[in-house]
C-alpha cells in the first residue's frame, strides 16, 4: 500500500508543495515545529533513511540542500535545523526546520496552529526563493 507520502506526490492527498524534480518532492510539515518547516522526500518508498542506495541518499540531501537555502532566505532565521526521525510515516523523509535556538529542534514541542492562508503564504514565499 502507497504510503501518506507517495500520494501526496501522486497528488492524491493535497500539500502545501515547495519543489519537486524528477526524484525528489518538497512540502511544508503539516504542522510545523516553526514556520517553514519543510519535509524532503524521495519519491521512491524507502522507509529507512539509510536504506537509500548511494546515489539516492547523496542526491536527497543536494535537493534539501538547495530547499532549505531557499527556506533560510524566505524565513527569518538564525539556521535551518536538519532532523531525520521517520517514525511516524515510513517513507524517509528530511525535516528542515528554520530555527532560532536549540530548543527549536525539540520534537516534544507543541506543535503551531497555522491557517491555510499562513501556510499558503509560507509555501509561496519559499517558493519565489528557490534558484
Ligand atoms: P516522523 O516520521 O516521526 O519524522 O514524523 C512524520 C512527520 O510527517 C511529522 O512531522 C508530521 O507532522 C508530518 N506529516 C504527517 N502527515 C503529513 C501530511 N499529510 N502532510 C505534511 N506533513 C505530514
Amino acid at each position: 500500500m502507497a504510503t501518506i507520502f507517495t500520494k501526496i506526490v501522486n497528488g492524491e492527498i493535497p500539500c502545501y508543495k515547495i519543489a519537486e524534480d524528477d526524484r525528489f518532492f518538497a512540502f511544508l510539515d503539516i504542522n510545523p515545529m516553526t514556520k517553514g518547516h519543510t519535509l524532503v522526500i524521495p519519491k521512491t518508498e524507502k522507509d529507512y533513511i539509510f536504506d537509500l542506495d548511494e546515489a539516492t541518499y547523496s542526491a536527497l540531501m543536494l535537493f534539501a540542500k538547495k530547499v532549505a537555502h531557499a527556506i533560510e532566505k524566505a524565513i527569518p532565521c538564525k539556521r535551518i535545523g536538519v532532523a531525520v526521525i521517520g517514525l511516524e510515516v515510513p517513507h524517509a523523509h528530511v525535516h528542515l526546520i528554520p530555527i532560532n535556538q536549540e530548543s527549536d529542534m525539540n520534537f516534544k514541542n507543541p506543535k503551531l496552529k497555522l491557517s491555510v492562508e499562513e501556510m499558503n503564504e509560507i509555501a509561496e514565499h519559499i517558493r519565489q526563493k528557490i534558484g
